[in-house]
């Protein structure tokens, strides 16, 4: 609204003025407004002061929960073991705990405002299969290990964010509930948030992931992606009897080929990635199956249509390539399909919300300064149905995600968990008392 200067305040405008005055400004922060949402507002309350002085002394606890829930195998539907510590862990803390049908441990923490829910989740789950030596190195604030900053450092300070708010005695204006999902990586296709978000969907206000290390950045855009699976199958036989018959592993290799040279734009962004390819018994065998999973990523869902699309092709090209070539097709002929294992939809959060600015408020408060970025996370799933989300890291720094030299430094943690903190109680709201 603006006012021309010299023009008279009518009887409207002085009654909205009235309106405006009367109201109380030290009531609760709302979470509807980002304004007195923000962090300033917040660090007034002598509760969540007492939450935030927390993790300073306790970063050796955290540091032990880290390791401990990372020396347990999660991988992608085998959560259950390491869901079981998460829960024991949340009860501990005097939550209310239960797991789902799906294997994710929900702890809530009930608000002024039950109607309304804001869901910080760490994904349980790593990409390591089971048999993978998860063992924990130490050394001062470093550790060493697989999965240790992705997610054990979010698994880690979602138990710290929880000891923290019980602590202090924090009631929020929203019940928060703590969730430890699972499915984030790989073929788990987020399947854990996409069932908090079924489950809750009429409630949810606002959802925070934890998820790797950092303070450095915020997620506020869902990156697209589909995992697909090529397989083609043949009658297989004999390197020697058998030559000139057609050749699954050829016929993948002929298609992939192909693939590989499909062009695609700088802007959209859009990537592909044969992640993983295999097939045949023995190096004597004509093989009987080969397969190959491809990842596609893109800021544009048409491109990844596209690429799907590509992929079809260049795997009926090769299959028949490969039967061109082929000199004896008597013993039977190539079968092929293409697959859908996954698919993230995208999305992004508006760069008004509320949430983001509770985000930026909290920063302001820890000293942080952090750029937006694109990504998929278990963000995606809330962001591609219109409700507000980011992933962020949780604190500390680390490396080497997704690979055995994977490493976690806590030092200056408590930075990323204050950050948290302060976005999850700004979008959540706290009660007021008189404990200030
Ligand atoms: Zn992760």
């Amino acid at each position: 609204m603006s006012r021309k200067p010299g023009r008279k305040p009518t009887v409207k405008h002085a009654l909205v003025w009235v309106i405006l005055l009367a109201m109380p400004v030290r009531s609760v922060a709302s979470p509807h407004s980002p304004r007195q949402a923000q962090g300033f507002r917040l660090t007034d309350n002598a509760r969540v002061r007492a939450a935030l002085d927390w993790f300073t002394p306790n970063i050796s606890w955290v540091n032990d929960q880290q390791v401990r829930i990372t020396e347990i195998p999660a991988p992608p539907f085998q959560e259950g073991q390491r869901a079981a510590v998460v829960k024991e862990l949340l009860s501990e803390a005097g939550l209310v705990v239960q797991i789902d049908k799906i294997g994710n441990v929900i702890g809530e923490l009930r608000g002024v405002n039950e109607k309304e829910i804001v869901v910080v989740a760490a994904h349980l789950d790593t990409v390591f299969p089971l048999g993978t030596d998860v063992k924990v190195r130490r050394d001062g604030s470093r550790m060493a290990g697989p999965g240790i900053s992705d997610n054990g450092s979010g698994v880690a300070a979602l138990l710290a964010l929880v000891r923290a708010v019980q602590f202090a005695h924090v009631k929020p204006q929203r019940t928060i509930l703590f969730v430890g999902d699972v499915g984030e990586e790989g073929e788990g296709n987020l399947r854990g948030m996409r069932a908090i978000v079924d489950n809750y969907r009429e409630r949810l206000k606002a959802v925070v992931v934890l998820d790797g290390s950092g303070t450095d950045h915020v997620t506020t855009k869902a990156l697209a992606s589909r995992r697909l699976e090529a397989l083609i199958t043949g009658p297989g036989g004999h390197s020697w009897s058998d030559f000139g018959m057609p050749n699954p592993i050829n016929a993948l290799v002929r298609g992939s080929v192909r693939f590989i040279n499909t062009k695609v734009p700088a802007s959209p962004r859009t990537t592909f990635n044969i992640g993983q390819i295999e097939g045949g018994t023995s190096v004597n065998s004509v093989p009987h199956e080969a397969r190959l999973k491809v990842d596609v990523r893109s800021e544009s869902e048409d491109e990844l249509t596209r690429l799907e699309s590509a992929l079809r092709e260049c795997i009926i090209a090769g299959v028949r390539d490969e039967m061109d070539s082929s000199r004896d097709r008597s013993k039977g002929k190539l079968e092929w399909k293409v697959e859908l294992l996954g698919s993230r939809p995208g999305g992004e959060l508006s760069e008004d919300s509320p949430l983001l600015a509770a985000l930026r408020a909290a920063d302001e408060v820890v000293g942080n300064e952090s750029r937006i970025e694109r990504s998929s996370t278990d963000a995606n799933i809330p962001l591609s149905l219109g409700i507000d989300a980011i992933s962020i890291g949780a604190g500390g720094s680390g490396g080497g995600a997704h690979s055995l030299q994977e490493w976690y430094d806590s030092a200056g943690r408590e930075r990323g968990m204050k950050r948290a903190l302060l976005t999850i109680l700004g979008i959540s709201g706290v009660a007021e008392d008189k404990a200030r």
